[in-house]
C-alpha cells in the first residue's frame, strides 16, 4: 500500500497516485508513496495558513513551543537506529555516516534550535524622535514551503524545519522523489510530539509538487536545497507574490594544496571530502589546486586511497563508499566522466560503473586537468576527483583567480602550514565556506550557504533565525 500525504493533522490518500522509491544498493522498490497533485498541495498549504493564524500555535509561549523542539529530538534519538537503516536502504550511504552525521546532526538541530525559542530577541533603535521608543520584534513569516534533495534527505529537513518551527512558522514539506522515507517517519515524531494540527503538513511527489507549492500564492517563503537549475527556477516561479526565498544550491569546490602542505593529511582529508556520501555532497572538494612540486606525491598517494576504499551495501559495516543515489544519477555521472580523457585529462584509477547490480560507481581520479575541461568546471556529484598543478613561482593572486574561474562559491580548503597563505587564500576565495587543513563537515552553530550562483542567503546558527522571520519595527510615541 502507498504512503498517505500529511495534511492538517490527518493521514490521507493522495489524489495523485503514487511513486516508488527504490534501494540503490540493490535497485528494489522499498515503497510506493504518496505522489501529490496540486489539488493536494492547495489543501496542505491551506491547512498551514489556518494553523499559522490558530491561537493553539501562535500563542504558545516560547518555553511550550521550545518544549515541542525539545520533544522531537528526543523522538529522533530514541529511533535512532532506525532512522539511519531507513536512511541508508532509501539514499544508499553507509550506516556509520546515517547515524553520526544524519540523524545525530538531526536532533542537534532540533536541540540547537529549541534553545533559541526562548533567546529570539528585538532591538531598541535610538531614533531621533522626541518622546519615542522604537523597538523590533521577530516575527514569523508564515507558511513555509521546506523542498529537500536526495543527498542527505533528514539532515537537511532538519536543517529547514528546526529554525522554521523554532521561530514559529508553519510549513509544508517536499521531499525529493529519491528519498522520501526519513521525512515521512520525522513527520510521524513530529506528530506524536505533539505539534498542532497543520503546523507541519507533508506533500511528497516530485519536481511538480515542488513547483505547485512555489507557484502557490498561499505560500509566504520557500526554503530550498538542491540543484542550481531549479534554484533558478524558483526565484522566478516566486516572483508572484514575491515570496522570501532561500537558496542553498550546488558546488564546484577548489582544493588548494601548497608546497609546504602535510600531503598525507590532504590526502585523507580530500579523499573524506571527495567521497563523503559517493561525493554527493554540496560541498564535496572535486577539483584540487596541487603545487606542482608535490603534484607526483599527491597523484600517487590520493589513487592509492581512492583504490583502498571498500565499496558495498550501505548496510554492511565495512562499507566506505556506497551507491550513487539512483540510474539517473549513475547515467550523470558517466556523462561527464567520459568528457575527461577525449578532452585530454589522464584517467589515474575508476572511471566506471563498478558493478552490474546496485547504482555503485568507481572512486575516480583524473590528473592533468585543465581548468576549462568539463571534469573541472561541472559539478559531477560523485566519488571523482579532477587534480590540477600550479607553478611554485606564480602569484597566489592568480591562484585565487583560478579557484574564483567558477559560477559557484560554495565551499574551498586550503592545506598548508604557512598562516599567512592560510588567512589571503581564505580572504581571496569567494565561497560561503572556507576549511583550513581539513574536510568540509558543517554545524548548526555556523553559517551555509553560497556566494554566486551557489544560492541565496545562509541558514544555520543565528542566520536561520533571520531567513525565518520579519522584522518589524514599532514606534510608540509617549509625549502628551
Ligand atoms: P533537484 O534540484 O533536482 O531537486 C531538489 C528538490 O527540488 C527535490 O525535492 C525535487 O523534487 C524538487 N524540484 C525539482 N524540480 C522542481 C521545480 N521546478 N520546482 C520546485 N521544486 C522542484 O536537486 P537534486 O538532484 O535532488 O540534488 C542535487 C543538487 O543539490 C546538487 O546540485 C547539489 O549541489 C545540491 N545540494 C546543495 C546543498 C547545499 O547546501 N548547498 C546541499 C545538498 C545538495
Ligand atoms: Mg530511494
Amino acid at each position: 500500500m502507498a504512503t498517505k500525504l500529511f495534511i492538517d493533522g490527518e493521514w490521507v490518500a493522495a489524489n495523485g497516485g503514487s511513486i516508488a522509491t527504490i534501494n540503490p544498493a540493490t535497485e528494489e522498490v522499498l515503497k510506493e508513496v504518496a505522489f501529490a497533485s496540486s489539488s493536494d498541495v492547495d489543501n496542505a498549504v491551506n491547512a498551514a495558513r489556518a494553523a499559522f493564524n490558530n491561537p493553539d500555535w501562535r500563542n504558545l509561549l516560547p518555553v511550550q513551543r521550545a518544549a515541542l523542539l525539545f520533544r522531537l529530538a528526543d523522538l529522533i534519538s530514541q529511533h535512532a537506529e532506525e532512522l539511519a537503516e531507513l536512511e541508508t536502504k532509501d539514499q544508499g550511504q553507509p550506516i556509520g555516516i546515517s547515524r553520526a552525521v544524519s540523524v545525530k546532526g538531526a536532533a542537534e538541530h532540533f536541540r540547537y534550535y529549541a534553545g533559541w525559542v526562548t533567546k529570539i530577541e528585538g532591538t531598541t533603535s535610538p531614533i531621533s524622535f522626541p518622546d519615542t521608543l522604537h523597538y523590533t520584534r521577530r516575527e514569523p513569516i508564515g507558511v513555509c514551503a521546506l523542498i529537500t534533495p536526495w543527498n542527505f534527505p533528514l539532515m537537511i529537513l532538519a536543517w529547514k524545519l528546526a529554525p522554521a518551527l523554532a521561530t514559529g512558522n508553519t510549513v509544508v514539506i517536499k521531499p525529493a522523489e529519491q528519498t522520501p522515507l526519513t521525512a515521512i517517519r520525522l513527520v510521524e515524531l513530529a506528530a506524536q510530539a505533539g505539534f498542532p494540527s497543520g503546523v507541519i503538513n507533508l506533500t511528497t511527489g516530485d519536481g511538480s509538487t515542488g513547483a505547485a507549492l512555489v507557484d502557490h500564492a498561499g505560500v509566504d517563503k520557500v526554503s530550498f536545497t538542491g540543484s542550481t537549475a531549479v534554484g533558478k527556477s524558483i526565484v522566478r516561479g516566486s516572483a508572484n507574490n514575491l515570496k522570501r526565498v532561500t537558496l542553498e544550491l550546488g558546488g564546484k569546490n577548489p582544493s588548494i594544496i601548497a608546497v609546504d602542505a602535510n600531503i598525507d593529511a590532504a590526502v585523507a582529508g580530500s579523499i573524506a571530502g571527495g567521497t563523503l556520501n559517493t561525493g554527493q555532497v554540496c560541498a564535496a572538494y572535486s577539483r584540487f589546486y596541487v603545487n606542482k612540486t608535490r603534484e607526483a606525491e599527491f597523484v600517487e598517494k590520493i589513487a592509492a586511497g581512492m583504490d583502498g576504499l571498500t565499496l558495498g551495501s550501505g548496510l554492511d559495516a565495512s562499507t566506505q563508499l556506497g551507491p550513487l543515489v539512483s540510474a539517473e544519477h549513475l547515467a550523470h555521472v558517466e556523462r561527464l566522466v567520459a568528457t575527461g580523457v577525449p578532452q585530454g585529462a589522464e584517467l589515474i584509477t575508476g572511471g566506471r560503473r563498478a558493478a552490474e547490480t546496485g547504482y555503485f560507481f568507481q572512486p575516480t581520479v583524473f590528473a592533468g586537468v585543465k581548468d576549462t575541461m568539463t571534469i573541472a568546471t561541472d559539478e559531477i556529484f560523485g566519488p571523482v576527483l579532477s587534480i590540477m598543478a600550479y607553478d611554485d613561482d606564480d602569484e597566489l593572486q592568480e591562484l585565487i583567480n583560478r579557484a574564483n574561474d567558477t559560477d559557484y562559491g560554495l565551499a574551498a580548503t586550503v592545506w598548508t602550514k604557512d598562516l599567512g597563505a592560510a588567512h589571503r587564500l581564505a580572504n581571496g576565495i569567494r565561497a560561503g565556506a572556507i576549511f583550513v587543513n581539513m574536510p568540509p563537515i558543517p554545524d548548526m552553530a555556523a553559517p551555509w550557504g553560497g556566494f554566486k550562483s551557489s544560492g541565496w542567503g545562509r541558514e544555520m546558527g543565528p542566520y536561520s533565525i533571520d531567513a525565518y522571520t520579519e522584522v518589524k519595527g514599532v514606534w510608540m510615541h509617549y509625549g502628551a
